[in-house]
């Protein structure tokens, strides 16, 4: 017997957008300007519309995008700012660059993004701001956070870095906060062919502030007025991400597609399909849950199907994190320990998304404890 062809996790070469990347890159050598030029501004004006904002500030990364964001709202020192245990540690290790403390509260088990509950009752005279996470493509419940948010005068910050395009009961995700944090990160649903960030903002000063933070804290060539960073999306990335947002509405409509057909097709498989709570979920991943998720990792790589792990340890048991006193986040441990990602991409095809279903059904904890 052939072995069956191999399904990878994911698929980062450019497929039909080859051609529109390489004349893009072309397009930026042949200008001869590589930092802050109409590529850029370009792709400000393009991804602010296409995410219904006002505003968009590129920077280098999804985490200089949270930290940036945290500071220009004075954000340091002193303060403290709930977000997800659940999350890539950046989420967490953004706030701390910013200067300020995370604080961790536990997640919802179905929707697996921040518990307002929990969110409320961690709330002290240091808050400062929330930090929302769309976790896997999937908002927040940000009508019960932005709630909180109003009752204890708080701002938020929101980490979109996973959802864009996504909707929050209608609204864009990002502009229901102050701010929105987004990354380019070449796996994201937005993908570079490098590192890349970028903020959505509805507030004219605050995209001026961040405009000047990303770029050392100049207001003009060499007049330094604030501390500020060197983070800024450069030119090659800005075009080749113009390119891809105008493929993006295309994209994202085939990884709901997938989403919808993994869930029909794994309807009795012996793995929990985390519910969908809102229709504006864009589908990063597309995780599932399993108390013998080692086993039937093991038994998909038997069959040739590449899944990894989003994530396997929470936040706050990070060693990076050694210091920071936090709550224990009982649904954010059980989750991790739990949770593996099904291959989601828009290439995938259906029938790729059929033999990954099959595979899942055909495990058997019996038989695999057996082996
Ligand atoms: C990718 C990611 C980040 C960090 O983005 P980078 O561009 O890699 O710095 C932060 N938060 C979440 C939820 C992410 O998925």
């Amino acid at each position: 017997m052939t072995a069956p062809a191999l399904i990878p996790f994911m698929h980062l070469t450019p497929g039909a957008d080859a051609g529109a990347i390489r004349a893009a890159i072309d397009r930026v050598i042949a200008r001869g300007w590589f930092i802050l030029g109409p590529e850029l501004t370009a792709f400000e004006t393009e991804f602010a519309q296409a995410s219904g904002a006002a505003y968009a500030v590129g920077v280098g990364t999804g985490t200089d995008a949270i930290a940036l964001a945290l500071r220009a709202l004075g954000i340091g020192p002193g303060d403290e700012v709930i977000t997800a245990p659940l999350s890539a540690a950046y989420s967490a290790l953004a706030i701390m660059m910013a200067g300020a403390t995370p604080v961790f509260a536990d997640i919802d088990i179905n929707r697996l993004t921040l518990d307002p509950a929990q969110v409320d009752a961690l709330v002290t005279p240091r808050t400062a701001a929330i930090l929302p996470v769309h976790l896997y493509g999937q908002p927040a419940d940000m009508t019960a956070i932005a709630a909180i948010a109003r009752r204890h005068n708080l701002v938020i910050v929101e980490d979109a870095s996973q959802a864009h395009l996504a909707k929050s009961e209608g609204r864009p995700v990002g502009t229901i906060g102050v701010a929105g944090a987004f990354s380019f990160y070449p796996t994201k649903n937005l993908g570079a062919l490098g590192d890349a960030g970028g903020i959505v903002t509805d507030d004219a000063a605050l995209a001026d502030k961040l405009r000047r933070l990303r770029n050392g804290g100049q207001k003009d060539r060499y007049h330094h007025l604030e501390f500020g960073v060197n983070t800024r999306l450069d030119e090659m990335q800005a075009a080749i991400l113009r390119e891809r947002l105008a493929l993006l509405p295309g994209w994202t409509d085939r990884r709901r597609e997938i989403a919808a057909r993994y869930r029909s097709a794994l309807v009795g498989a012996p793995v929990i399909v985390p519910p969908e709570k809102d229709p504006g979920h864009v589908y990063h991943l597309f995780p599932v849950r399993s108390a013998h998720r080692d086993q039937v990792q093991a038994h998909l790589r038997h069959n040739g199907i590449e899944t990894l792990i989003h994530y396997p340890v929470p936040i706050p048991r990070q060693p990076a994190l050694d210091g920071i006193p936090t709550a224990t986040c009982p649904v954010a441990d059980r989750v991790c320990s739990e949770v593996f990602s099904l291959p989601l991409y828009p290439a995938l095809t259906n029938d790729e998304v059929d033999r990954v279903a099959d595979a899942v059904h055909r495990f058997s904890a019996a038989d695999a404890d057996g082996r």
